[in-house]
């Protein structure tokens, strides 16, 4: 059996194509562009990239982007104020603080200062609190995991009284994916890196998210015929034949798994480019919002 390829390039080009379409539609009532701010703290190399294509996405959804560099130096007094101000800015529709802070800056301080109708990271401690509660709504879900939600429904997954196995319970990913899995009427596992045997938990899983950071973990013995595997994972290997001398893989053995797997994702092309796109729905949202 070969799975079906879940293409989450193609699906993300389509949620961005309806945020361009909403943010016109927006522009045309009010005259102005639904707008995200990026705050970039310090010179990581990965996290100039990342705000890079957040903002060129925002331009190519019709959307406005503020950017804020601060130096590696800066206090947690000046991070917040600048968040602060923000708050404030009616032209700012979205907040997003790019992760991980330099050492020395209090992280969980700054996200909690975020404007709870402005976090579309979907961080705030209440949103993740609503989140994880029965019969409350977050005003914004955190954009991976939402991503894996929309990659699943995409490729007709069926929720109600399936088992899910999330891998990994960190804040961004696995442990809001395992709570969007429940809200679906999932029976959900969390597993972590103190489970006993991880391929016997997985085995029972319809839909399987690996979320653990370790290269081509989960193998075909670990996957129950015909499940949906979602790979989250982003690990750069060794690989001699590549100019670079190596090439990005997920926590999924790809090749192995999609022999036995109903449906899987790829890495790239898969979850990556999902996080982006809800990124921009979650602004567009926001902006929304706040005319209704
Ligand atoms: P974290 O390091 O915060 O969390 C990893 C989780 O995996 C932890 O819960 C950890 O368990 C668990 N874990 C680690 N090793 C094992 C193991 N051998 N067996 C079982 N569980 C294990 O990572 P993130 O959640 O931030 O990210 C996970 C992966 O997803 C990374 O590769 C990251 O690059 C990628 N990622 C991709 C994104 C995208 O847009 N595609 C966005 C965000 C992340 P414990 O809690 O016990 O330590």
């Amino acid at each position: 059996m070969t799975a079906t390829l879940i293409d989450g390039t193609a699906i993300a080009a389509k949620v961005r194509a309806q945020v361009a379409t909403d943010a016109a539609a927006y522009f045309a009532a009010t005259g102005k562009k639904p707008g995200l701010a990026t705050v970039l703290v310090g010179d990581n190399a990965g996290s100039q990239s990342y705000v890079k294509s957040k903002r060129k996405a925002c331009a190519e959804a019709g959307m406005e982007s503020f950017g804020f560099e601060l130096p590696k130096t800066a206090t947690q007094d000046e991070v917040e104020s600048l968040v602060a101000r923000l708050n404030a800015d009616p032209e700012v529709h979205g907040i997003l603080v790019q992760l991980p802070l330099p050492e020395g800056l209090n992280e969980e301080s700054v996200l909690n200062k975020i404007s709870i109708d402005k976090d579309v990271d979907g961080f705030h401690p209440v949103n993740i609190g609503r989140l994880s509660m029965k019969g409350r709504q977050p005003l914004f879900v955190p954009c991976t995991p939402a991503g894996c939600m929309v990659l699943l429904e995409e490729a007709g997954a069926q929720f109600k009284g399936a088992n899910a196995v999330v891998l990994g319970r960190s804040n961004i990913v696995g442990l809001p994916a395992a709570m969007l899995l429940l809200h679906r009427d999932c029976t959900v596992t969390i597993c972590h890196s103190r489970t006993k045997d991880l391929a016997a938990v997985c085995r029972e899983a319809d839909i399987l998210i690996a979320a653990v950071g370790r290269p081509q973990m989960v193998k075909r013995d670990w996957v129950k015929p015909g499940a949906y595997v979602i790979d989250v994972g982003i690990n750069r290997i060794a690989d001699a034949t590549k100019k670079s001398g190596s090439r990005l893989v997920g926590d999924v053995d790809f090749d192995d798994v999609k022999e036995v797997a109903g449906a899987i994702t790829p890495v790239p092309g898969g979850v990556g480019p999902m996080t982006i796109a809800m990124l921009m729905r979650n602004t567009m949202r926001s902006a929304q919002a706040k005319l209704a």
